[in-house]
């Protein structure tokens, strides 16, 4: 078992580290990850620039290979040809969830929709923590135990699997739930502000986003301290709504 493993906050990142760590125990490790943050930055394709992979060497002195792309830059660089025999790719640990909307926007899942793109499975593994508590070992010890499962049970073709497992210590974990995307909820404000010249900029703020803690969603399972994992699908068409239209009296 080959694993591709990559994130969003840079190589040098401590949950890419903790992560690549627990992945040894699974399999043969590669790191191929960006040079600097790309939280939020969605699924990218970088297409009118050069991109640069460099070697580089981890806090732990294991070898790494970094590039000036974005996560999904990083597993296509990877996948179509840097780095042979890959057999999955497996993202993160982000510092931070990814739940509900968030999916489209995590560099961290998008790493893994990148692995599905390319027929691999993907796994992308957050933690719900706080800036205050960054304890990387049981979201990657959790992270051990859902590749493990995948590799027992495999994906269905087409399939990533988004991991959150909650900030809390590996005791206090109450176990795996198998969860739906949940309800966020955005606190962004628009700030507006005059630059030097007197010309406004501006710049997306507000809160940290909230959720609905539903039964069944990725929400719920963290809010009853259980790790959420959610099978996604790069295929988003709203099905329900295209049999309604349907009827619609197009001509
Ligand atoms: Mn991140």
């Amino acid at each position: 078992m080959h694993i591709l493993v990559t994130n969003d906050d840079g190589v040098q990142a401590p949950g890419l580290l903790a992560l690549a760590t627990a992945m040894r125990r699974v399999g043969r490790v590669t790191i191929l990850a960006p040079d600097r943050n790309w939280s939020a930055s969605g699924h990218v394709k970088t297409m009118h620039r050069p991109l640069r992979v460099r070697r580089e060497t981890l806090a732990d002195g294991s070898d790494a290979q970094t590039c000036d792309g974005a996560p999904s830059d990083c597993v296509a660089v990877a996948l179509l040809g840097l780095v042979a025999d890959v057999d999955l790719v497996v993202s993160g640990i982000n510092p931070f969830a990814n739940l509900g909307h968030d999916v489209t926007y995590s560099g961290t899942v998008t790493a893994a929709m990148e692995a599905v793109i390319h027929g691999l499975p993907g796994v992308a593994v957050s933690l719900d923590g706080s800036r205050l508590q960054q304890d990387y070992e049981p979201a990657a010890n959790v992270a051990v135990n859902v590749v493990q499962s995948l590799i027992r049970h495999r994906l269905s073709p087409g399939t990533l699997l988004s991991v959150n497992v909650p900030g809390l210590p590996a005791r206090e974990i109450r176990g795996v739930r198998i969860t739906r995307q949940g309800q966020r909820l955005y606190r962004d404000e628009l700030i507006q502000r005059d630059d030097p010249r007197g010309r406004p900029y501006y710049w997306i703020g507000g809160e940290r986003p909230t959720g609905v803690p539903a039964e069944g969603t990725d929400f719920g399972a963290l809010a009853d301290g259980y790790v959420s994992v959610t099978p996604l699908q790069l295929d988003l068409t709203a099905y329900k709504q295209g049999q309604d239209m349907a009827n619609w009296g197009w001509t």
